[in-house]
């Protein structure tokens, strides 16, 4: 076979598979995560990673056996630490398998939809399109808050709305007010979820407290942010227990590695919160003088609100900023391609020497 034939049938061959995928999967666009896109630098400040690890122990004496489907050390250190009981958590790989499962759990493909405002998170799109289940748009209002008459308008026609708070990336807070309001109006008609993936970032901001309140609720959260744990893949729901039962009828049996469930009960023990709690105060002061000099720098338009690990720019001119943020080694997200969000720069807040490269990049002038 000469070249051109092998590379003709490596062609078909490919054809011919892609034709066997469901419909749905062969029309998908994959999520754009920072890790797809990459770039070549030294400096990443794209995928609101931590900008440092920790040390963990590891005990293999028990790793010929199975591991426990919801490892109760991290159940229930998690639920001590997010304020709930045992009964209202479930542990999952990453707060991205809580928004697959709630939404494989409550909306039947083909028929049911997911309510999102954008521009949000990228994942709920991305569960909703995997399992042939529809979206429906309310985009932030002027303020970049949900629009929450509009969204009750919705409620019969979804069956799960999902906010995100700190939005990314706009890092804006969802007003309690209106979620109330929203959580009053979905009783018996829909789940209304609040991703808190930055949360610990203002910890005094989450909508916990109202959990016992209105079983519709569904936290998310995650111990990749805050508690630099992005590559241990290990996130949470919080729920009322009839949802948190039905979400373990779906699950996959043992979705927590046991290494990850010891690591997990190590960053939720005493110390762990004390280490997290500690990074958390220095990103914070380095995002708010970040902010600050980015405020006053001239090729600025606006700094959005500083509630998570990051801050969204808005450049006077995105592109060429961060190309040459890009040509110095410094990767950022560009969210240009994103309605309302032109000339849009999401920047990481990492460790200060990367910051200070950032801002050495900024007082270049070109
Ligand atoms: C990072 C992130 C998540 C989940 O991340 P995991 O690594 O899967 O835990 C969920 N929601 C938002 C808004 C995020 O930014």
């Amino acid at each position: 076979m000469s070249v051109n034939e092998a590379a003709l049938s490596a062609s078909v061959t490919a054809d011919l598979l892609t034709k066997l995928a469901r419909p749905q999967v062969q029309a998908l666009t994959p999520y754009q995560s920072a890790r797809r896109i990459g770039g070549h630098g030294h400096i990443w400040l794209n995928a609101n990673e931590a900008p440092t690890s920790n040390d963990y122990q590891l005990d293999c004496a028990r790793l010929n056996r199975y591991p426990e489907c919801q490892p109760p050390t991290v159940v229930n250190s998690y639920a001590a630490y997010a304020g709930v009981s045992p009964e209202q958590v479930l542990v999952s790989r990453g707060g991205d398998e809580s928004i697959e499962l709630l939404i494989r759990t409550f909306c039947e493909p083909g028929q049911d939809n997911i309510l999102l405002c954008s521009p949000t998170y990228g994942m709920y799109a991305i569960s909703a399109q995997t399992n042939d289940v529809g979206i429906i748009d309310v985009p932030l209002n002027s303020e970049r808050q949900p629009d929450f008459n509009a969204i009750i308008k919705q409620l019969d026609q979804v069956k799960i709305v999902f906010l995100c708070s700190p939005n990314n990336p706009t890092g804006d807070l969802v007003d309690q007010a209106g979620l109330c309001q929203l959580l009053a109006a979905a009783q018996g008609r829909a789940l209304v979820v609040v991703d808190e993936a930055y949360i610990e970032f203002c910890p005094q901001f989450s909508q916990a407290n109202l959990l016992a309140q209105y079983p519709e609720l569904v936290i998310i959260r995650t111990l990749s942010k805050a508690f630099g744990l992005a590559g241990l893949r290990c996130g949470f729901s919080l729920a009322h227990p009839s949802v948190i039962a039905l979400l373990l009828k779906v699950i996959p049996p043992y979705p927590i590695p046991e290494p990850v469930a010891q690591i997990a009960a190590q960053a939720l023990s005493e110390q762990g919160l004390s280490v997290m709690r500690t990074r958390v105060a220095e990103l914070n002061a380095l995002k708010t003088s970040l902010a600050a000099r980015l405020a006053k720098h001239h090729e600025v338009k606006k700094v959005y609100a500083p509630h998570g690990n990051y801050l969204l720019v808005h450049f006077k001119d995105g592109g060429a900023l961060f190309a040459r943020m890009a040509k110095a080694g410094i990767i950022l997200r560009d969210f240009a391609s994103r309605p309302g969000l032109a000339d849009c720069i999401r920047i990481t807040i990492g460790s200060q020497a990367e910051m200070d490269a950032v801002l050495d990049v900024l007082q270049q002038e070109q």
